[in-house]
């Protein structure tokens, strides 16, 4: 099977295991995650899929977020930058207890899945949606 029809399987079945219909920009949009080994910001899409109206990529990450396919990557910049989930990531239920990495030097942010972001203990009467771990740095890239 040439790498062409297996990215294709790939997008499909992503697709149908979270039940989206197949259309041309969630399978771009797909492709260029499975395609990158770090954390995409909303303006590197932008720039990647020219083509693909502004309003459609922002519905399609929307899409993807709250479905389970993508989460927010969290890496302290301000920037908001999207990575695949790692797989139980479920409609409006994301089990993404991993910490991000952000390195100084080349400006990458990646999913650290094997760092778990540890349980916090709150004072009374505060009540946790999430918490996220950034760790800053030099990636084994760049060291
Ligand atoms: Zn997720
Ligand atoms: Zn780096
Ligand atoms: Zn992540």
């Amino acid at each position: 099977m040439s790498n062409f029809a297996d990215m294709e399987k790939r997008i499909s079945e992503i697709l149908a295991k979270h039940q989206l219909r197949k259309t041309t920009a969630r399978m771009q949009v797909l492709e260029c995650f499975l395609h990158s080994d770090s954390a995409i910001s909303h303006s590197r899409l932008e720039k990647k899929l020219a083509d693909t109206d502004r309003i459609t990529l922002y519905r399609t990450l929307k899409t993807f977020e709250e479905t389970g396919i993508i989460h927010k990557a969290m890496d302290g910049t301000g920037i908001a930058r999207y990575a695949l989930c790692a797989g139980s990531c479920q409609h409006h239920h994301h089990e993404d207890n991993h910490a991000h990495f952000h390195c100084g030097e080349c400006g990458n942010t990646v999913c650290l899945d094997e760092v778990v972001v540890p349980a916090i203990q709150l004072p009374t009467g505060f009540q946790q949606d999430s918490s996220h771990l950034i760790i800053k740095g030099t990636c084994e890239k760049c060291k």
